[in-house]
């Protein structure tokens, strides 16, 4: 061992102390304030399809290769950083001797071929991630950024480092091949060879370049031990244990989509017959009521923006944006958590837990952090800010779109839960709402005995359940259906392509209520359930003696098909639900319905977020409209999975738009830049809000916004009366 080599092995190993005793002190932090959350037992169930589920994203990145160039770049550095770390403990035999390399396999041909294949990938892929950063930093003229908000100069260290590390690594390849130490035949290590073919014959540059490698890999380790928040390093390592225990492991894509999370206390779902505010916790008040989980998805976010670029709210100048929220709910995590950690924290009655000596040498900052409200204005020093909280449609973009499995609804609404049910804090104008729910059974607070006015001059006659007993198909008609004039319209359409195919259907009629879906997105677990037991009573005794296979339910309606179809089996309800495009899809393929007149004129469709999104459902209803309407459809730039929201979920509905442009004008400009005449949709709160979206450009006479049934029904029976455009303003 030369002079050199006794000062670069020295180097090594004292950084590489430092950086790994780092580590350790961050990941014993990490996983301390990961454990202050809420029990998750469901979190353990399933292991090995969690596993598998685990490898087919990250092995095969299969959410990140829906942003196609980026997600190929990423796979490449990721692949590079597991790969590349072989030469990086490389280095550590080539500090000591120059012609040192990893025992074994760092003799292998193959060895020199796959490395040098993934480090040339790997400097590709991190130049394309550099220049998709630059192109689209937040300071760029003109235009809103996915990386706006996030610490830019995390992501720009991260990249540099894994840059030069690669470029290390052929340097050190480089010096082996011009002082003739390299044992890999030219054909499988040309890049190699033509960096050492410019490079001195310095016999101690293998020694010197692999030091400088190992003191920039642990630069990297070092600094990002120190900064615990950095989700943009640290998610190379918590994306697996993210995706792992997502919420669950079999959904191919957007495990938080669909059903909402049960309101638990200490792991357990709470009951509201035996729930006590005192006793359990309703909702989240403080960071530390979050589960483990969330706290982990905190920790996880890469502060990638995909979730901001597709979030309705953010887009249209709302303060709410995905990221910004998880970020300030991890910043806040780890800031209190010195607090937590010495035995602070309120009880549910509000007391402080631990005694002054507990909390006497904390640091004034984590106290100050502990003070502030999770929900409160910038004046309260809130966390989170009321109109953030308030601005989420749930339409499930964000979840959708996070690589690492992030789910931002659930933890919105386990908020706006304490919010509604402990503090009464809410949009006042969505009180309304939930009165009538209580007293009425509806939001709309129609008397119950109109329940069933739709019917009236139908030419055949509506089934009741208890009525007849051989129905096939419950027919859930929901509150828009049976109240609000344009959805009556999708009601009678939908119940006369039935009858015309022959499909033997039964209505609830009076014995309906509202699914519960507005109270439960809102917050007001108490209603939903008070909703959805009476309804599953109602539905379980329709359905008596039948197996799940034969309680088969249709509904119009998407937020009451997601609900019935995956909530309801969380209070012992299991049903089979689907929606009518579904239905009415399988009827025309099995030529039960026969599409005789193409509707013309051109037509686009509009994905409702919880048909499409939360559940999937894509193809149905274009195969409905692709058989009754004259030419191809015209898809809108936002489609299917990117699909935008049209502002009605998670109850904003009935809550009021005061800040930034109007959801629903935003996507009605989207749907009339196609130069369709009619906007198809598959749901009633998506046909209002486009409606008035349509005729709040002037465009009423010109665009018609119509259920896809109404579509159907045009095409099946074009002598049938249609009932004029279904943008009449709303009725009672
Ligand atoms: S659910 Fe939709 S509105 Fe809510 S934060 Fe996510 S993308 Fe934005
Ligand atoms: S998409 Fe996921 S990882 Fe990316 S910023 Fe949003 S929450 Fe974070």
């Amino acid at each position: 061992m030369g002079s050199v080599q006794i000062v670069t092995t020295i180097l090594a190993a004292a950084i590489t102390a430092v950086a790994v005793w780092l580590a350790v002190r961050a990941v014993l932090k990490m996983v301390a304030v990961i454990r202050l959350g809420q029990p998750a037992p469901e979190r353990f169930t399933d292991k090995v399809a969690r596993a598998r589920t685990m490898l087919v994203e990250t092995a095969g990145h299969t959410r990140m290769l829906k942003w196609g160039v980026v997600g190929a770049a990423h796979w490449f550095v990721m692949v590079g950083f597991v790969v590349l770390s072989l030469l990086v403990l490389e280095a550590y035999f080539e500090v000591v001797t120059t012609d040192g390399g990893l025992p074994i396999i760092g003799h292998w041909t193959i060895f020199g071929l796959v490395t040098e294949i993934i480090g040339v990938l790997g400097l590709v892929g991190i130049l394309v991630l550099m220049a998709i950063r630059l192109r689209n930093r937040p300071t760029r003229p003109g235009g809103r950024s996915r990386f706006t908000g996030s610490t830019m100069w995390q992501g720009y260290f991260v990249e540099w480092i894994v840059l030069l590390v690669l470029i290390f690594g052929f340097v050190i390849r480089g010096f082996k091949v011009a002082t003739d130490h390299f044992e890999f035949p030219f054909w499988a290590t040309p890049v190699s060879h033509a960096v050492g073919a410019v490079l001195p014959d310095w016999a101690d540059g293998v020694s010197v370049a692999a030091v400088i490698k190992i003191v920039i890999s642990m630069t990297w380790l070092i600094v990002i031990s120190l900064n615990v928040t950095m989700g943009v390093a640290w998610h190379r390592f918590l994306a697996f244990p993210n995706i792992f225990f997502k919420r669950e492991p079999t959904k191919p894509a957007g495990s938080g989509l669909g059903a909402l999370r049960p309101m638990t206390s200490q792991g357990k779902p709470l009951d509201f017959e035996e729930a006590d505010p005192e006793k359990d916790q309703f909702g989240v008040a403080h960071v530390e009521q979050f589960s483990w989980k969330g706290l982990l998805d905190f920790s996880t976010c890469t502060e990638c923006g995909r979730c901001q670029s597709q979030c309705p709210a953010w887009n249209t100048g709302k303060p709410l944006s995905p990221k910004l929220l998880i970020l300030s709910l991890r910043d806040h995590a780890y800031a209190k958590a010195p607090y937590l950690l010495a035995g602070g924290g309120k009880d549910l009655t509000g007391e402080e837990k631990a005694t002054q000596a507990q909390l006497a040498h904390l640091d004034v900052l984590a106290l100050a952090e502990a003070d502030k409200p999770l929900i409160g204005t910038a004046e309260e020093g809130g966390v989170i800010d009321p109109d953030v909280l308030w601005s989420c449609t749930t339409c499930g973009a964000c979840v959708e779109q996070c690589p690492v499995d992030i789910e931002h609804v659930d933890h919105i609404v386990d908020m706006r839960r304490y919010q509604v049910l402990i503090e009464s804090s809410f949009p006042s104008e969505a009180g309304v709402m939930l009165r009538n729910l209580e007293n009425k059974g509806n939001p709309w607070g129609a008397p119950q005995n109109t329940r069933e006015d739709w019917t009236k001059g139908l030419d055949f006659e509506v089934p009741r359940v208890g009525e007849v007993d051989d129905f096939e198909y419950l027919f859930w008609v929901g509150c828009a259906g049976a109240f609000e004039d344009r959805a009556k319209k999708t009601t009678r359409a939908v119940a006369t392509l039935l009858n015309e195919a022959g499909v033997k259907f039964a209505i609830l009629g009076e014995g309906e209520t509202c699914s519960g879906d507005p109270a439960r997105r809102i917050g007001n677990e108490f209603v939903f359930q008070m909703l959805a037991q009476q309804n599953v009573e109602t539905l379980n005794e329709a359905f008596e003696g039948r197996d799940k296979a034969k309680r088969k339910i249709v509904a119009t309606c998407p937020h009451c098909f997601n609900t019935l179809g995956n909530e309801y089996g969380q209070l012992g309800g299991e049903f089979e639900v689907v929606h009518h495009t579904q239905l009415l899809a399988h009827l025309v393929a099995t030529g039960k319905l026969t599409p005789v007149q193409p509707v013309d004129g051109g037509v686009t469709y509009h994905d409702p977020c919880y048909l499409g999104r939360h559940n999937r459902v894509f193809a149905a209803p274009r195969e409905v409209l692709g058989d009754a309407i004259a030419g191809d459809l015209t898809e809108m730039p936002r489609n299917s999975e990117r699909s935008f929201c049209c502002g009605a979920g998670g109850a904003r509905m009935w809550m009021e738009e005061k800040i930034g442009k109007r959801i629903n004008v935003d996507r009605v400009e989207e749907a009339m830049a196609t130069g369709a005449k009619t906007v198809a949709v598959g749901c009633p709160f998506c046909s209002t809000m486009l409606s008035d979206g349509v005729n709040g450009k002037g465009a009423g006479e010109q665009v018609e916004v119509i259920d896809v049934a109404s579509v159907l029904l045009r095409s099946v029976k074009p002598e049938q009366p249609q009932g004029g455009k279904e943008t009449a303003p709303i009725g009672g």
